[in-house]
């Protein structure tokens, strides 16, 4: 009998947080890696968010948490999806999660039986394929390309629904594509699941404020739609908070009562300091962390400019969140320095090697025709890399 099951066997190990810590190995070895693989921002968590978490560990708040949160930072949340996306939720509708992740596996874990399906427009965020399996769901994968900004068409939803469909999960802003879906869009493809009432949706919205267009659309803003559609947020993005892990959803009062029950026998209520914490940020205006979003986008310009200079990328103009996602196909079937590139993966390898940058294989945002860049780096780095990447390339 072998060790390991083989629900982890078939695991795909996260490649984001594989390039992360391979980036960090070679920078162990003495090599200058730049970091440009991992999805985080690099500022430091506002001031008024630590000092609210350093009052709590004076208030002494060391006890288990309800599981799904404390009562005030589901009040909180109430207030921010009210505020910010004119959702009305009421408390047996929201569960805290350690992270956006966890409220991910929670909602597939307590949705999902074998065999059902799950559509994800790709290129989808990387977790998405592999928490869907962890459950006994089937990802059904729907291409789009950078000549439609990556985004899925209703015909192409419809296409792709079969009596199994059971889930449609997105991301917009999107991870790793930067694509924002407009009200209209997401109006389109509801009119589709119109026809198809059993159908739940799974509305990522932890870049919603990382959006450089304005106007970010809820699927669950719509009357139809309201019932059948997880809204799934967190502030490891908006609040530069990736290490405090608080994630949580706005649901269907099944659905979320069954993530409750789920998580109770899992992992319990997250952190107790980081939900104090949370509260604070929450309850603040979003204007606090406009500093950052403007520097997100003025870094954004700068590498498009830079990454549009090399020949062979092609890039998308992303409207949100601090990702772009060439197209490298140009180099497939090339040989530079004696290395012959075949792949997203050999592109991403090559760079790492050549240029000493870290960057993702799209094939694991299943999109094999792009690599990932995150721009939730300086500007200094951005620009050396870009550099770098070019000199290895030419
Ligand atoms: N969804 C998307 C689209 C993401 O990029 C991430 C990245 N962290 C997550 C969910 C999970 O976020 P966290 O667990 O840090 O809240
Ligand atoms: N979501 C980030 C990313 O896509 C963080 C890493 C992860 O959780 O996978 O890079």
């Amino acid at each position: 009998m072998s060790t390991l099951s083989t629900r982890v066997t078939n695991m795909a190990t996260s490649a984001t947080l594989a390039m992360a810590a391979k980036a960090r190995e070679l920078r162990a070895e003495g090599k200058d890696i730049i970091g440009l693989s991992l999805g985080e921002p690099d500022f430091n968590t506002p001031d008024f968010i630590k000092d609210a978490a350093i009052q709590a560990v004076n208030d002494n708040y060391n006890s288990y948490t309800p599981v799904d949160g404390y009562a005030e930072l589901k009040d909180a949340i109430i207030t921010k999806f009210k505020r910010d996306n004119n959702l009305s939720y009421n408390t047996s509708q929201i569960v805290v999660s350690t992270g956006a992740k966890q409220s991910l596996a929670n909602v597939a874990l307590v949705s999902l039986n074998p065999g059902d399906e799950v559509i994800l427009p790709c290129p989808y965020w990387v977790s998405y394929s592999d928490i869907v399996k962890i459950a006994e769901g089937v990802p059904v994968e729907v291409k789009t390309s950078i000549d439609t900004d990556f985004k899925m068409t209703p015909e192409q939803l419809e296409a792709a629904i079969t009596p199994k469909t059971k889930m449609l999960w997105y991301s917009s802003p999107c991870n790793p594509s930067g694509s924002v879906y407009s009200k209209e869009e997401l109006r389109a493809l509801a009119d589709v699941l119109a026809k198809y009432p059993d159908i739940i949706v799974v509305s990522d919205e932890i870049y919603e404020h990382i959006n450089y267009v304005g106007g970010h659309a809820s699927m669950a803003q719509f009357p139809d739609m309201y019932d059948r559609t997880v809204t799934v947020n967190g502030v490891s993005k908006a609040f530069a908070m990736t290490g405090w892990r608080v994630g949580y959803i706005g649901a269907p009062t099944t659905i979320a009562r069954a993530c409750n029950k789920m998580q109770g026998q899992i992992t319990s209520g997250t952190n107790c300091i980081a939900q104090r914490a949370v509260i604070t940020a929450l309850e603040a205006d979003p204007s606090v962390v406009q500093y950052m979003i403007d520097e997100f986008k003025s870094r954004r310009t700068l590498i498009l400019n830079l990454l549009n200079d090399i020949p062979g990328f092609k890039c998308n103009e992303p409207d949100g969140a601090f990702y772009v996602f060439p197209d490298v196909t140009a180099f497939f079937g090339k040989t530079l320095n004696g290395v012959t590139i075949n792949n997203a993966s050999d592109f991403a390898l090559y760079i790492l090697e050549q240029a000493n940058v870290a960057t993702v294989t799209g094939d694991a945002f299943g999109n094999g025709n792009s690599i990932r860049i995150s721009y939730a780096a300086s500007v200094e780095n951005i620009k050396e890399a870009c550099a770098r990447i070019k000199e290895a390339v030419s």
